[in-house]
């Protein structure tokens, strides 16, 4: 893909909408280190849709904030997509011009996910991330198979207001969850299918997110990255590598040790002196 054309519009945190999908057993589990760490520095942008009830984590994040989507706590395409389309609908009531989606595993850094959009319109259609296979999905419909990309969202991915606004006909008030179930395909699939196949346009692809499927531990400039990521398996631990100044047991996912990299002067952060 060609190189963005450099800053084109000022972008200021309060223009982005940030979803982060969250379900009840990863609230303390997942939830509460993005609470400690990125979301800690991003209340204001950042909405949190999950699928059960938690007062703790209301008080924490902020009444408006917390979305309790009643949708189901299961891993299935209807639930996954059931919380897509509640992101959706409450970004195109936000007002907001940009629309980001990640998962509780993944660390956002703000300050580069708007240089990054900084480079594009919010007005023209753009659909930022990337793809998690390295070729087109295929999807079924009656009339043959459709193959398009998409941004898989476990590295996060971003929708410009202008392109979300066409979207509308297959994601608004519950059409994206028959949309999903349309083409039988999970949430993220979904997307690129409404954007790549019935709107024709084309997923740009940012090294800049990165997802668990990834060998993290190639991830280099850790500071110009937009997402991060981790996979905690006992068997296949899979991080990204920095250099304290948290050990790997105090910190198995490296986000503290990340978030101390990027924002020194954070409390919990040991003083750079006493390193
Ligand atoms: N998730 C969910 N409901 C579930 C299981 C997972 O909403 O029943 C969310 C989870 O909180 C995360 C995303 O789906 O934001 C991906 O889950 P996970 O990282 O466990 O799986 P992956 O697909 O990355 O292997
Ligand atoms: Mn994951």
């Amino acid at each position: 893909s060609s190189a963005p054309p450099g800053p084109v519009e000022h972008l200021t945190p309060s223009d982005v909408f940030i979803a982060v999908k969250t379900t009840g057993r990863y609230h303390r589990q997942r939830l509460e280190l993005l609470l400690d760490t990125w979301i800690s520095r991003n209340m204001q942008q950042t909405y949190v849709f999950t699928d059960g009830e938690d007062k703790d984590l209301r008080k924490r994040m902020g009444e408006s904030h917390l979305i309790n989507t009643n949708c189901s706590a299961a891993h299935n395409r209807q639930a996954l997509s059931c919380k897509m389309a509640l992101e959706y609908d409450a970004f195109i009531n936000s007002g907001k011009k940009w629309f980001c989606h990640v998962d509780d595993d993944n660390y956002v850094n703000v300050d580069s996910l708007l240089k990054l959009l900084s480079q594009y319109s919010h007005a023209q259609d753009v659909y930022l991330g990337r793809p998690s296979l390295e070729r087109p999905i295929e999807a079924t419909e009656k009339l043959g198979t459709v193959r398009f990309w998409f941004a898989t969202g476990g590295a996060g991915f971003c929708l410009s207001r202008g392109l979300a606004l066409k979207m509308k006909p297959w994601a608004s008030d519950g059409t994206f969850m028959a949309t999903a179930e349309h083409i039988r395909l999970p949430d993220d699939c979904t997307v690129g299918y409404i954007v790549e196949a019935l709107l024709g346009v084309s997923l740009i692809r940012s090294a800049l997110f990165h997802s668990h499927l990834e060998n993290l531990g190639l991830v280099s400039d850790i500071h110009n990255q937009v997402t991060l990521s981790y996979g905690t398996v006992e068997s296949s631990r899979n991080t990204v590598n920095v250099n304290g100044p948290f050990s790997v047991n105090e910190d198995p996912t490296r986000f503290r040790s990340v978030h101390c990299l990027l924002y020194p002067d954070t409390p919990w952060c040991p003083s750079p002196r006493r390193l």
